[in-house]
Order: C-alpha cells, then sequence, then structure tokens
C-alpha cells in the first residue's frame, strides 16, 4: 500500500494537484483542534465544521486525550498558541470511539502474544510506568472530552486569554453536541 501511496504522490506533484491547497502556517480561524485519529473523522471533521486547509491546527491522536500534562499534546497547543496566534480550541471526542472501554491489561497481553518479552515489560512497569493505565482508554467520552478540558483550562502554562470548549462529534452525521 504504501509504494503506491509514493506513486500516486509523484503523479499529484507532477499534476500540480496542490494548487488548491495552497495556504500560509498561521491557521486563518486561529483555532486548533484536539481530536480522535478514527478514520471516519479524517474527512468528516474539518466538512463538518466548515475547515479548510490553513483554517486550523489539528491534533490528533487515539482518543483525543492528553496522557502527560508535559507531553506531545499539550506542547502543540502551545506552539499553536504562542508561535502561531491560535486564540481558541476544540476539544472534539466523538460517539463509538475505539479508546472507549479499551483495557491496557489485555493490550499488554497482546504485546506478549506479538513476541514482546514480558521481562521487557516488567522492566518498564519497574521503572514507574503505569503500562495498563498508558496503554488504557477512557470509559465514557463525555468524561474524557470533559476531563480534557479541564486539564487543559487549568494546566499551569496555559494563557488564561484562551477559549477552550468540549464537544462530542457524531461519527456518522457530523453532529456536534457540546459537553
Ligand atoms: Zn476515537
Amino acid at each position: 500500500m504504501i509504494e503506491q501511496i509514493v506513486e500516486y504522490n509523484q503523479k499529484f506533484v507532477n499534476e500540480k494537484g496542490y494548487e488548491p491547497y495552497l495556504t500560509s502556517k498561521y491557521p486563518d480561524k486561529k483555532l486548533a483542534i484536539l481530536t480522535c485519529m478514527d478514520t471516519r473523522l479524517t474527512e468528516l471533521l474539518p466538512a463538518a465544521l466548515g475547515i479548510k486547509n490553513g483554517d486550523a491546527k489539528i491534533i490528533k491522536n487515539a482518543g483525543g486525550v492528553i496522557t502527560h500534562p508535559y507531553g506531545s499534546v499539550v506542547r502543540s497547543l502551545l506552539v499553536a498558541i504562542l508561535e502561531l496566534g491560535v486564540e481558541e480550541v476544540m476539544v472534539i471526542g466523538h460517539t463509538d470511539c475505539g479508546v472507549q472501554g479499551m483495557n491496557g491489561g489485555k493490550l499488554l497481553e497482546e504485546l506478549v502474544e506479538r513476541g514482546i518479552k514480558q521481562e521487557h515489560i516488567d522492566v518498564i512497569r519497574h521503572s514507574g510506568v503505569n503500562l495498563e493505565e498508558w496503554l488504557g482508554g477512557f470509559e465514557c467520552v463525555q468524561q474524557s472530552v470533559e476531563d480534557t478540558v479541564y486539564a487543559l483550562k487549568n494546566h499551569p502554562l496555559m494563557p488564561k486569554d484562551i477559549n477552550i470548549q468540549g464537544f462530542i462529534m457524531d461519527s456518522e452525521t457530523g453532529a456536534l453536541t457540546a459537553v
């Protein structure tokens, strides 16, 4: 599949397929969105929000969550705010998220089945990493979005003039519900 994608890319560039997407690095809507990597949202989310190339900084991960207060999500948001002029942040969870109800312990078992040595897992655990929690999901998407918005609003490095709001998107219709 990757080979086909690389081949397509050469054609895309040669035929100047990029021209409708030309824009700057500064988000025109001064907006950042933290959301899930779910493939149903790839085109649906920007389409349902009326967002085009160049409008918003979109940060994605499994579940659209913050796993560490000084991890890559908060860092990316601070870069977006301080360097790129972002003034508002939307945290968008979605219905039927794959991360909902995910069991960290079960994922660890799968890793062992995939050939990861139990002793390596034990070393990581003994160095103070709660692997079950790190790999685990959330129970309720509403709660997850609420917690993420709370964590961002109360983050010691988050400027207080940033408007941060939480939403859940319907993965089929794109409908937003405020949290
Ligand atoms: Zn998801």
